[in-house]
Parts: C-alpha cells; structure tokens; sequence
C-alpha cells in the first residue's frame, strides 16, 4: 500500500474502532509504519470529521517530535513511535481507552489465560503497564516493557494497547483484547473461573502462528 493508501486505512480503522463501541471519547488513535515513517491519527479531531489528508507523518529515526501534516499528531505518538522503533514485528500499533480494557487496568489486574484466544497475544497473559502521564516518555517506557514479546497489554488507569504485522491484524487484536477483558471482568464477578495452562496456551498459538492470517476457529 502507498501513503494514501494507508491514509485512507487509518480513517477506516477509526470508524470500524467506533462501530465496535472500543474508541470511549474518541480516546482511540492509530499508526501505521511507512517507509521509514509513522503514519499516525491527528489530535483533537472527531472521527466522523477525520479525513485522510488529516492524518500526520512523524519519521521514526528522529529523537524529537518533528512531524509533518495540517494537523498535529495525537498527544500519544509517543508510545506509537517507540514500538515501531522497538519492534520490527509490528507495523501498526491501535490504542483505545476501549471500556472493559479500562475497567481492569483501574484493578491493574493482568489478564490471565482465561480463553484460548490468548494465544493470539504471544503470552500467557496480558500484563498491565505502570502508570505514568500520557504522552510522556515515562508512558511509552512501561508501554514498551509490557508489550515485550507480545501483541497486546493494558495500560494503568487508561486503557490499552495492541500492535500487529498489520492494520487489519491490530484492529482484530483490538477486538479481541476488549472480547478477553469483557469476559475476564464478568468471571471475576462470578467467583473467578479456571486458568489454562501454559501447555493449554503454546498448543492454542500452533494455530496462530501463520503470519498476518486470522485464525480459524469455533
Ligand atoms: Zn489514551
């Protein structure tokens, strides 16, 4: 895909984020990586107003926040930037303050390996960030710690995080994440639940492992 291209991807990732009720108070941005550059949603801009030629370029080899565009990047590109520096494995990082996600990372609880889908995240849970300010390289430090060897994490007292190999693969992790949260909240209400086991988890992420390809199941 060329730059419009994943301009255009961008705008419809945010309004597929909206229609599954994950992007709370258009809190919701997205980046993709681009030759060399990050691709990333604007700040301040309600989605139905969001357009392509919104979207704000910031190289990824720069130390500073230099960036290019009519408007300027999400106050959050810091953490977006870094893992895309930090991970060669993603090429697009989703953050939504999505509400089930939110309601546990307020606990600080860890999701633990309560559903095979799992497996998709590279763990056998999904950790939950330390808090710091957003936008601050303090944030984006414990953001890129907690994503270490997996696709998604939670994030203190904010929301969460998933980065994939693609937008479509992030925006389904995405979904999955609040699915995993959403479920793991209405078993705690109920006195808990069983745990798989690592062994459960590794024998569940045989069938995710075909890159950028959803996994069949159900
Ligand atoms: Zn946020």
């Amino acid at each position: 895909m060329d730059h419009e291209d994943l301009r255009r991807a961008i705008v419809d990732g945010c309004h597929a984020l909206e229609a599954q009720g994950l992007n709370r108070g258009a809190s919701g941005n997205v980046s993709v990586r681009a030759c060399g550059e990050m691709l990333i949603t604007p700040s301040g801009v309600a989605y139905d107003r969001l357009a392509p030629e919104m979207v704000a370029g910031m190289p990824l080899s720069e130390p500073d926040g230099r960036w290019s565009g009519p408007m300027k990047p999400s106050s959050e590109w810091r953490f977006h930037r870094d893992l895309l520096r930090a991970r060669p494995d993603l090429n697009a990082v989703v953050h939504t303050h999505a509400p089930f996600c939110t309601i546990l990372s307020i606990l600080r609880r860890p999701i633990p390996a309560i559903h095979y889908m799992m497996a998709a995240f590279g763990g056998v849970d999904i950790r939950v960030a330390p808090y710091a300010t957003y936008g601050t390289a303090a944030l984006s430090a414990h953001v890129v710690a907690a994503m270490d060897g997996r696709n998604g994490c939670l994030m203190a007292n904010h929301g969460m995080v998933v980065g994939g190999p693609d937008l479509t693969r992030a925006l389904w992790l995405a979904g999955e994440l609040e699915a995993l949260a959403h479920q793991h909240y209405h078993a705690l209400a109920l006195g808990g639940g069983h745990i798989l086991s690592d062994a459960d988890i590794a024998d569940a992420a045989k069938g995710f492992a075909s890159y950028g390809v959803q996994p069949r199941h159900g």
